[in-house]
Order: structure tokens, then C-alpha cells, then sequence
């Protein structure tokens, strides 16, 4: 599938650091280096969308992490290997086209290109394979049907279909075990798989943590011919399967929003482990959740705000990366208008600070904007260390005004 366009990101002098990020497995912080089979090649796959709500600001803060993190990589120096997916066929999505009157297939198409348009709006480096869940069904059930022949997967009956299959947790190889990603307990895991897309309650299965890898077809669904008869995948699998054809694994970072920790990232590492042998990631990343009105944001709530409509109402997009960047992107935090206000003043004054920049070396600067990035992604340390650069009256140099916008993605 199509992505967006590049921004231009400028070459700096000098080398830049290899960053520590935070990773969710092992609960701290750790080198982000490639692994040692690819020592040049910083490999990524990053969760994408279910489309029937982009872009909020909860999306735009999680892709913008990523996209910081992949400025950080080219900086040091890395090939940098990105791929994202689309998860257009999933029960959320059809749930919401149904409800809205509208065929799921029009409600993907329509928000992805929304999504597409705003991620080019913010400067966001696109990934190299953008790839759409209903692209890959074939693979994806060829996939399990490995896990099946292996022991990992197993069949429940359903009174209204041919057999569902699902992922037998206990299946453990020395790649995986059951919470390792995650660090979760087993109480808290049962929690958050009711909580986001598991079905604990269904009878037949072997562990009620167990997820869907395949839906045999139902009356009234979408269903794919498949290796496997006709039917759908489940979620965490396709993640797997994309990761794995597209990228050399270990990854060095698998990431996306905090919610994916439990049980999405846990059994999509679980699933490439029981296809592989092999660990997933070196890294699990993720970011945190931003709030509106005292709530996350979520279109059932109706609070909701969308880049798409900040832009509409005149908001640089500038501004809208800035504002979103002031925030520590682990960190769970509430959006308020006054983000946008304050980004636009700041802004304003970078842009006259970077008006008549001197030829000055500034080594010392640059490598102040690199050490921030490097300590997991600090980029609300950065924007205060050019705030108070300003505020001391230092000028702005052709290298500082380059940086901000190589590592920032703020093009002064
Ligand atoms: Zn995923």
C-alpha cells in the first residue's frame, strides 16, 4: 500500500548518539543498537491504525515517538528499516461501520487516506512498507497453519461455523513465555485481554488467555479463501506475519501505543517466536496515552481531537508537532488548548531567533540537542534547551537551525 511523502531531513556534522529508550520487557532503560546479525541496520515495526478514528492526537503523539526515534537512528549514523501496518479488517472496525450505516471497506479507505494525509502534514517519516492487513490474508493464514502443524495453535468449535483457531499460551520456547513482554501478572493480563479485543469468556479454550489467530467465516462478515478455508485473522498474528516478511528479526524496536503492551504486543511476539524460534524485538516500546476533558481520548466519549480538524481550523502544523513533542512521550498526559498556544509563541520565537543564522560551528549546542534525544527520546528537554539558548541571547547558527529541524522535525 501507498504511504506519504518524505520530509527532508538535513545531515549533521558530527556523529550522533545512539539513544537509550525505555523497554517495556526487561522495565528499563537499554541501548536501542541493531542487533548484532544487522550491527549497521536499525530495524522498526510500529502498530498502525485500526482506521475509523484518525488521526487523533493520541495517534499523531504515538507515530511522532517512532518518528523521533528513527531522526535519532539516521543522526547516529544507522540504516534505518521501518514498517507499519493497517489493521483494515478487524472486529472494532466493522462494529463501527455498522453502527454508522457505512460498508467497513469505505470507512478504512476513507480514514486511512486521512491518517496518510495528516502524518505528511506533521513531517512524520512515513514507513518504507505501509502494509494493509487485507493485504497479506493469504500469508497470514499460511502462517498459522504453520502453528497448527507445530502445536502452537489449536481448533474451538463454534455452533454457527467451521472451526476458529486459536494460540495455545502455554507454548513455550526458549524465545517466549507467556508475560515476558509484557511483565504483567496473570490477573492484571485476564483484565486487559476482556478489556482490549481477547474473548477470556469463550468456552473451548485451553487457557482463557488464549487469543484468535483465525475466524472461520460467519454469515454476514468479510471472509478470505485461505490455505485455511475461508475466513479472517486475528489481530496480533498479522503483526507477526508483516513483521517477519518485511523485516529482518530481531527487530530492534517493536512499538506502539501503551495499550498494545497487553495482550497485542505479548502475543504478536509470541506468535513470531512459536513461527521462528527467535525473539520478535530486542525492544518493546511504547507510548503514552493522551487524555481530554479529564478522559482518554476515544470517539465514544466524544472528545476527540483530531489533527485533521486543528489544521482545518488554521493550526500550523508546526505548532501541533511542537505542542505534542513538549510532552515526554512515556509519560501519560492531558491535551489542552493551551498546548497549541504555547507552541504557537514558541514557534514564533524560534522562527525569529533562526532568521539571520550566524556560520558558527556550535558544537556545543548540537551536542546538547543530541544527548536530550539520546536519554530516551527527551524531546521536552531539547525544546528547553533551545528555549533557554533564546532566552540567554545566544545567536542561532546554520547548525543549530539544521538540527532542530533534522532531529525535531521542526523546520524553522
Ligand atoms: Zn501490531
Amino acid at each position: 500500500m501507498q504511504s506519504w511523502t518524505r520530509p527532508a531531513v538535513p545531515a549533521l556534522p558530527g556523529a550522533g548518539i545512539v539513544p537509550r529508550i525505555f523497554d517495556a520487557a526487561s522495565q528499563a532503560l537499554v541501548e536501542a543498537h541493531p542487533h548484532q546479525s544487522t550491527p549497521t541496520l536499525a530495524s522498526i515495526y510500529v502498530c498502525g491504525i485500526t482506521p475509523y478514528d484518525a488521526t487523533h492526537l493520541g495517534h499523531a503523539a504515538t507515530y511522532l515517538a517512532f518518528d523521533t526515534l528513527i531522526r535519532v537512528w539516521m543522526d547516529a549514523g544507522f540504516e534505518v528499516r521501518y514498517v507499519q501496518n493497517t489493521t483494515d479488517i478487524d472486529d472494532p472496525l466493522l462494529e463501527r461501520a455498522a453502527r454508522d450505516g457505512v460498508d467497513w471497506r469505505d470507512l478504512a479507505a476513507s480514514q486511512i487516506e486521512l491518517f496518510r494525509g495528516d502524518m505528511e502534514k506533521l513531517g512524520i517519516i512515513p514507513p518504507d512498507e505501509y502494509v494493509a492487513v487485507t493485504e497479506v490474508i493469504a500469508d497470514v493464514a499460511d502462517a498459522v497453519k504453520i502453528l497448527v502443524q507445530n502445536g502452537s495453535a489449536y481448533s474451538v468449535t463454534s455452533p454457527d461455523a467451521a472451526d476458529d483457531l486459536y494460540f495455545d499460551s502455554s507454548f513455550a520456547v526458549p524465545a517466549w513465555h507467556l508475560g515476558q513482554e509484557s511483565a504483567l501478572d496473570r490477573p492484571r493480563m485476564l483484565e486487559l485481554s476482556a478489556e482490549r479485543g481477547g474473548d477470556p469468556q469463550r468456552p473451548g479454550k485451553r487457557d482463557p488467555l488464549d487469543p484468535l489467530l483465525w475466524r472461520s467465516e460467519r454469515a454476514g462478515e468479510p471472509a478470505w479463501d485461505s490455505s485455511l478455508g475461508r475466513g479472517r485473522p486475528g489481530w496480533h498474528i498479522e503483526c507477526s506475519v508483516i513483521a517477519l516478511e518485511h523485516l529482518p528479526t530481531p527487530l530492534t524496536v517493536n512499538g506502539g501505543g501503551r495499550d498494545l503492551v497487553f495482550p497485542h504486543h505479548e502475543f504478536s511476539a509470541g506468535h513470531a517466536a512459536a513461527l521462528t524460534g527467535h525473539p520478535l524485538a530486542g525492544i518493546y516500546a511504547h507510548a503514552g496515552m493522551v487524555a481530554y476533558q479529564g478522559e482518554k481520548m476515544s470517539k465514544s466519549l466524544g472528545n476527540l481531537v483530531l489533527v485533521s480538524r486543528l489544521v482545518a481550523g488554521g493550526a500550523d502544523p508546526r505548532s501541533i508537532r511542537l505542542a505534542l513533542l513538549s510532552e515526554r512521550y512515556r509519560s501519560d498526559w492531558e491535551w489542552t488548548d493551551a498546548h497549541l498556544r504555547i507552541a504557537d509563541d514558541r514557534l514564533a520565537s524560534w522562527t525569529a531567533w533562526a532568521a539571520s543564522p550566524t556560520e558558527d560551528a556550535d558544537d556545543e549546542f548540537l551536542t546538547e540537542l543530541r544527548e536530550r534525544l539520546a536519554d530516551d527520546l527527551d524531546t521536552a528537554g531539547a525544546i528547553a534547551a533551545i528555549d533557554a539558548r533564546i532566552c540567554g541571547g545566544t545567536a542561532a547558527s546554520k547548525t543549530a537551525v539544521s538540527a532542530i529541524d533534522a532531529l525535531l522535525g521542526i523546520r524553522l
